[in-house]
């Protein structure tokens, strides 16, 4: 929503400040249903092979720049772009009169149907190679490239949205700030963003119609981008920043109410770059490693050996911190090449998470045979639950399969209202259980969580949601067993309170979360937190519910957010 001149206002997902120019993330194009038929081949065919050696020395260049990981697939896609049988099968499609650009689109086409028809290596490649198709015609049509492009100096990346493996690229010290025009508050740019410590807003809607270069300020704690900021915008900007920090400066210890609960802070991690990061800081352990993210841009199966390689390293750095590892969570919003079980209609209703891992027990068994490795070798606190259970059936087949390697401790996710309203069920066959408030909520609202349009339905606040995650509480008291949180609505320093409040025992979230969050728990009783939950549960709204919180709360938190 656009709001004052020069002032926009989106979700704010990934708290702290900066300013810096604007660098659009231009959309892929699509060959013009107008375009003229091609009458100079000739002509054409070098106009084409210019713009492909443009494409090839672009994507050459990045990959010079590029991590190990990514260095291999940009080099193979300008492998491709140079690849005399793709400009050969282009010339036909001009030779025949088609429109330049659809003469290339044509030809990608075909050759993507001669890769997938070789299956294997070749038919992964088929990606890479529509990427060339995007970054031509993009050319051709006298576009910028498709894609996130390097950034030279320090910037603020403005996008539709961002998948998975895009964002994952990113580094703080050159991309300043995420603004996504897309997108919704559990989406993966979010939770990639606040894993990375950059400040990001989703859902601001206009802001790819400001020109790239334009100098931004954003705050991605409220969701506030002011456009060609003055030097007193900056000053305030500046000054909340103080305070905000200020107000994060008391204290490192374990998290705790005022009156002593413990509430552990957990990171949430994804890689062992993210452990290393993470172990540093004052957190009590992991609550939620995010296997699929070492893999999301892997074509094929990570072997036992490199998988236990990985594993140990991740509980190496957290020494005798508890780390709670998930199993693959393959599907939906994290689609896995190597994990494909083929096109779904609701891929989010599919055979994702546990399901998928049951239909792939091959995939399942190599993962906790390396986890069971890597736990031998260590020794360390490893606690490891499956994402996407829904029923006890799968409770005890994935306890069973768990404990039979002989790992010590294994839990469950709580993302599907059934396992929440079962819970007690549920956690009589495993030792704990971590509500996944992501899924959780896409779920109970039946509103999907990549429609950034659907915001609103998605707001953690809910009351419904906070109905369900009371049900589940309520199954841990029972069955004298623990649930925490590793969905976002943990690194929410006021939700944090409400939950603590319903019973939830752990908050994990992105490392740069848990002081605003410690801070927040420290200013208030568990008497309080429970008077908040049941303020938040009596409202009927989800701004009611945070209005209603929010005027319960300590001055503080006004400076945490
Ligand atoms: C969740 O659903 O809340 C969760 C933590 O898992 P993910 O976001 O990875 O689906
Ligand atoms: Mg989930």
């Amino acid at each position: 929503m656009s709001d004052a001149p020069g002032t926009f206002h989106g979700i704010g997902v990934s708290a702290g400040t900066a300013v810096g120019p604007l660098v659009l993330v231009a959309a892929a194009p699509t060959p013009p249903a107008d375009e003229p038929a091609t009458t100079d081949a000739a002509a054409a065919g070098a106009q084409v092979r210019e713009v492909l050696e443009a494409v090839a020395a672009g994507l050459q260049a990045r990959a010079a720049m590029a991590d190990a990981h990514a260095k291999p697939i940009l080099e193979a896609g300008a492998m491709m772009a140079r690849d005399p049988g793709l400009v050969t099968g282009i010339d036909g499609h001009l030779a025949s009169g088609a429109g330049i650009t659809h003469a290339v689109s044509a030809a990608v086409e075909e050759y993507c149907a001669l890769f997938e028809s070789m299956g294997g290596y070749m038919a992964e490649r088929v990606t890479d190679l529509r990427d060339v198709r995007d970054r031509a015609v993009a050319r051709l049509l006298g576009q910028p490239e498709p894609g996130v492009p390097s950034l030279t100096v320090p910037s603020v990346l403005a996008a539709h949205d961002l998948a998975p493996a895009e964002t994952a690229t990113l580094t703080a010290d050159t991309c300043l700030g995420i603004i996504t025009a897309a997108g919704g508050p559990t989406s993966h740019t979010a939770i990639l963003a606040a894993q990375l410590g950059i400040p990001a807003i989703v859902q601001a809607v206009g802001i790819l119609d400001v020109p790239a270069g334009t100098v931004v300020a954003i705050d991605g704690g409220v969701g506030e981008i002011t456009i060609s900021p003055t030097e007193a915008e900056v000053a305030l900007l500046t000054e909340r920043k103080r305070r905000r920090e200020a107000a994060l400066a008391g204290g490192t210890g374990k998290g705790c109410t005022k009156d002593g609960a413990p509430i552990a802070l957990l990171a949430n991690i994804g890689t062992a770059e993210d452990a290393r990061k993470a172990a540093a800081q004052p957190v009590e352990g992991v609550g939620l490693f995010r296997t699929e993210f070492l893999f999301l841009d892997r074509d094929t199966m990570p072997t036992v050996a490199e998988q236990t390689a990985t594993y140990t390293e991740v509980f190496e750095a957290f020494g005798d911190r508890r780390i709670v590892v998930r199993t693959l969570d393959a599907g939906a919003d994290k689609p896995l090449k190597f994990a494909d079980l083929g096109p779904e209609e609701n891929p989010a209703l599919g055979r994702r998470g546990l399901r998928l891992g049951m239909v792939r027990t091959d995939i399942l068994d190599a993962q906790l045979e390396a986890l069971a490795a890597a736990y031998q070798a260590t020794k360390a606190d490893v606690r490891v639950m499956a994402p996407m259970v829904a029923t006890q059936a799968e409770a005890m087949w994935f306890a069973q399969r768990v404990r039979a390697l002989g790992l010590p401790k294994v839990g469950v996710m709580i993302e599907v209202p059934a396992a929440a309203i079962r819970s007690r069920g549920i956690l009589y066959h495993v030792d704990f259980a971590s509500l996944g408030t992501n899924d959780l909520q896409q779920y109970t609202m039946a509103a999907d969580r990549m429609q950034g349009e659907l915001a609103e339905l998605l707001n953690p606040w809910e009351p419904a949601l906070l109905d369900v995650i009371a049900l589940a509480c309520e199954g841990g008291q029972a069955m004298g067993k623990p649930i925490g949180v590793c969905g976002e609505a943990g690194g929410d320093p006021v939700l944090a309170l409400v939950l603590a409040g319903l019973g939830v025992k752990s908050l994990s979230m992105a490392p740069g979360k848990v002081p605003a969050v410690r801070t927040a728990l420290a200013a208030h009783t568990m008497e309080t937190c429970q008077q908040m939950a049941a303020a938040a549960r009596a409202s009927i709204t989800a701004a009611e519910a945070k209005a209603a919180v929010m005027a319960m709360a300590a001055p503080v938190l006004a400076d945490l957010l």
